[in-house]
């Protein structure tokens, strides 16, 4: 059997490329709501008694009018210029027709033509070391309102509108990310933007920042797009991943069956690991959009998005490039405490100079991210002090400790808590650096290994590291290295 996909010849031999774009919603985090004094924020949303935070507006009372939340437009302004949008001064809300019980209204409030951001783009990096980096175009970010949340039980459902009216602004990617690495890296971006800018509170599991992945595959190389499907809602930047790998493989295998990909919306089920359909979406959905005669459009003075320019703080892409500068870190480490506003301020706290920034960087990387991570907490929650960092970078640095011990202070820092000079003491970590005291070690070794220091002497170099190895543990691990491997050095060739 022959298959033709996209105008060419495919079979099980045929390489594929994934074409994805990416739809994010980001819940702005203003006090009150995009169209009514309503409260707004994440606590009075999902915590207080339910339909208690709304107004006539919120639920779709006639005759009760909107009015637009200034702070709403400053913080989705902000998040276009982060993302090097043009602002379109001149910008009108639509209603965006649907039925749906969590919208009373029976529209939402949204923007269709004149977008408040339109063409930016977003740089990317990925890869295991932060090697692969791109440019990911932005086609439009719109502000709309949230709709409610339907709560089910058995046998009935109920709706909470607490959330209905909650600002938001949606962020449309280009199709241009090609795998599941290029979309989390977009995501992770892009949140880290919205966070910096403290426009989001950046709660995944509240829904405070949710995204829609638009999945096709084609034959490597060819120019048109395929057939799409759309994964609805996923919230965490892992399950984005994956449910794009699995989504990606699905469409493959339907290809090659001899199928067509069906244009639906899918919703992916992360304890399966599979996407599965929730409604087809053949024809594009008439949404009868029109101008709401209530809102009427509103026009943004340049002095007014220069001052918000000027405002912006610094941005994760800036701050990055200043601590590779500043302190000599890696690009790839310093991609990854600036990931977060949350660590590159701890960082900032912590390390000095060049001097013991990397050291720093690298504790906190590493040991340090892999147990707050296990236990699901942000560093600020945990035990850890930026002084504590400090401490630990100097007691390298000035080879008090090792880095192997500085790794085991971090994992008692992280369970006790407590002073790294006291900790240190109680743990015996400090490295021997006393010649006087190594040296004894250092003969014995020589005297009891004698075929070992005649091939060393006959020009097997290697074996240096045998002779290091073996005073190092005769010291349970606590000499300076360095100095050891001079002691030797000097000892066997002498
Ligand atoms: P809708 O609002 O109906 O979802 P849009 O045209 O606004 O449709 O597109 C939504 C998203 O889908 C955009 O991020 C876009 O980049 C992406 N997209 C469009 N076509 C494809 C395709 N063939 N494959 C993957 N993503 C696509
Ligand atoms: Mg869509």
């Amino acid at each position: 059997m022959s298959i033709q996909y996209l105008g060419q010849q495919v079979d099980a031999n045929t390489e594929f490329e994934t074409v994805i774009g990416l739809e994010v919603h980001v819940q702005l985090a203003t006090e009150s709501k995009i169209f009514s004094q309503a409260r707004s924020r994440q606590e009075s949303v999902s915590e207080e008694a339910v339909n208690k935070n709304t107004t006539p507006v919120c639920t779709g009372h006639p005759g009760s009018l909107p009015s637009l939340n200034k702070k709403a437009v400053e913080y989705a302004v902000m998040v276009g210029l982060a993302t090097n949008c043009k602002i379109n001064q001149k910008s009108v809300f639509s209603r965006k027709h649907y039925f749906y019980p969590d919208s009373p209204k029976g529209y939402q409030i949204s923007q269709l033509e004149l977008p408040l951001n339109e063409h930016g783009y977003l740089d990317i990096e990925y890869g295991e070391q932060g090697e692969h980096s791109k440019r990911i175009g932005i086609t439009r970010i719109h502000m709309e309102e949230d709709a409610g949340k339907t709560v089910h039980f058995p046998g009935y459902s109920l709706v909470n509108l607490n959330r209905a009216g909650t600002p938001l602004v949606e962020v449309v990617s280009e199709p241009e990310m090609r795998s599941s690495a290029e979309a989390g890296a977009y995501l992770r971006k892009l949140y880290a933007i919205v966070t910096y800018l403290q426009v989001c509170d950046g709660n995944l599991q509240e829904g405070n920042f949710r995204c829609d992945a638009n999945v096709s595959i084609r034959p490597k190389g060819s120019t048109q797009l395929g057939t799409r499907t759309e994964i609805k809602n996923v919230n965490s930047f892992r399950f984005v991943e994956k449910a794009i790998e699995y989504e990606a493989e699905r469409q493959r295998q339907v290809i090659l069956s001899g199928d067509r990909v069906i244009q639906e919306t899918r919703l992916y089920d992360s304890q399966k690991n599979q996407t599965f359909s929730m409604r087809s979406k053949e024809e594009a959905e008439d949404y009868r959009y029109f101008p709401d005669p209530d809102l009427p459009p509103f026009e943004l003075k340049d002095a007014y998005i220069a001052k918000l320019r000027d405002g912006l703080p610094e941005l994760p892409d800036a701050k990055r490039d200043r601590f590779i500068e500043h302190f000599g870190l890696s690009k790839y480490d310093a991609g990854l405490i600036t990931s977060s506003k949350i660590l590159a301020n701890f960082y900032e706290e912590a390390a000095t100079d060049k001097g013991d920034a990397r050291v720093i960087a690298n504790l906190l990387t590493g040991e340090a991210s892999r147990l707050l991570n296990d236990a699901g907490q942000e560093i600020t929650e945990s035990k850890f002090t930026p002084k504590q960092f400090k401490d630990l970078g100097r007691a390298v640095n000035d080879k008090t400790i090792s880095i192997t011990a500085a790794k085991q202070v971090v994992g008692i820092l992280f369970n006790d808590g407590g002073d790294v000079d006291t900790v240190i003491e109680k743990a015996g970590l400090k490295q021997v650096s006393d010649t006087s005291a190594l040296e004894p070690i250092i003969d014995q070794i020589i005297a009891a290994n004698p075929n070992q220091v005649a091939e060393f002497r006959a020009g097997k170099d290697k074996l240096i590291g045998f002779f290091v190895g073996q005073a190092m543990k005769a010291t349970g691990g606590k000499a300076n290295p360095s100095l050891l491997q001079e002691m030797v050095i000097k000892k066997l060739k002498g």
